[in-house]
């Protein structure tokens, strides 16, 4: 398979450690977590070269989040930033399988993410280049870096993947709607929700819009693929003007928090070594279901021996 380079902010993140409100919740975990590096870590297991490139503080949880994520397999390039904190989230759980975070993310390392943060020539020996979302709604200069390595990629003819991954305490709709938008226009596979979709079609859409209206706003020509992600309802693809529908396993769930990305690094892991459009949404589906069924935004992201388990029970829950 071709590398995949990802880049984005992965902070510390400390979970309540039972239900309950993090204003009486006295015991808590701590653990790393960024929606690239879920992506990273999924794409590791499931044997796929990967590089993560990021920003973290001079601090405990920056050595943190560069050790756990290169203990995974993935080719970390940190800079270290002597002048922000890593930044960190809080996850209350809220009930059972229901959780709210809190991002304390303001000003940390990983917001003042700029181009220059990736070593030169890494872009262009990549296979294919993946961001969120997220990362343009960091800070400006973070929103020019994406701006820049896709320019990069394109110039080097490296695919661009992107999941819009809109997160409301980033910034408003309207202006993360422009913004994810403009992104959105240069990618050659594109994961969203049906909503975050409606978002960043051009010139806006309705909320109510189907899947397949979506698809065929957003990619009128049929040159890309569009993979709209439907949480238990499973998922659809759309490319070459053909649509391929897989519908949710049925699972056991536990924590959906994660499942996106390990929905994304399933279906890529099949893109770098040109899979089907029918292969690569069925390993996608699969390993998000899987990664429902585990509390933790990644660690129970599956390899291949592990999706072969679940499949062959029929689709239940492994764990
Ligand atoms: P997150 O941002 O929390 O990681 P998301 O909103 O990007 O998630 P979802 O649509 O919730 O993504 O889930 C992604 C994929 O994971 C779904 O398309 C599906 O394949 C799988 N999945 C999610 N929830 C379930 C579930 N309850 N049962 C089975 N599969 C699920």
């Amino acid at each position: 398979a071709g590398r995949v380079l990802t880049f984005g902010e992965t902070m510390g993140l400390i979970t309540g450690g039972r239900i309950g409100s993090l204003a009486h919740v006295s015991e808590a975990h701590v653990g790393i977590g960024g929606a690239e590096t879920n992506v990273a870590v999924s794409l590791s297991r499931l044997g796929v070269p990967v590089t993560w490139v990021g920003r973290v503080g001079d601090d405990a949880l920056g050595k943190r989040v560069v050790r756990e994520v290169r203990g995974e397999g993935v080719d970390v390039r940190p800079t270290v930033d002597p002048d922000a904190p890593t930044g960190l989230m809080l996850k209350e759980l809220t009930g059972p399988g229901t959780s709210r975070v809190y991002y304390y993310r303001a000003g940390s390392a990983g917001s003042r993410f700029t181009a220059a943060d990736v070593p030169a020539g890494l872009v262009e020996d990549s296979a294919l280049i993946h961001l969120t979302g997220i990362t343009p709604l960091l800070s400006d200069t973070a929103r020019e870096a994406c701006r820049l390595l896709v320019r990069r990629a394109k110039d080097a003819g490296v695919r661009v993947s992107v999941d819009v991954n809109y997160r409301s305490a980033l910034a408003p709709v309207d202006v993360a709607a422009k913004v994810l938008g403009e992104l959105v226009a240069e990618a050659d596979v594109v994961f969203g929700s049906p909503e975050e979709l409606a978002y960043v079609v051009p010139g806006g859409a309705e909320l109510s819009a189907s899947p397949d209206e979506l698809a065929a706003a957003l990619d009128p020509s049929g040159e890309r693929e569009i993979v709209v992600k439907r949480g238990g309802d499973g998922a659809s693809a759309y490319a070459g003007g053909a649509v391929v529908h897989a519908p949710g396993h049925r699972v056991e769930v536990v924590d959906t928090v994660g499942a996106g990305d390990a929905f994304v690094a399933g279906y890529l892991s099949g893109q770098v070594r040109g899979w089907s459009v029918a292969d690569k949404l069925a390993r996608a589906n699969a390993c998000g279901a899987v990664l429902c069924t585990v509390p933790g935004d990644w660690e129970a992201a599956p390899t291949p021996e592990d999706l072969e388990v679940f499949l062959g029970e029929g689709g239940d829950p492994v764990r």
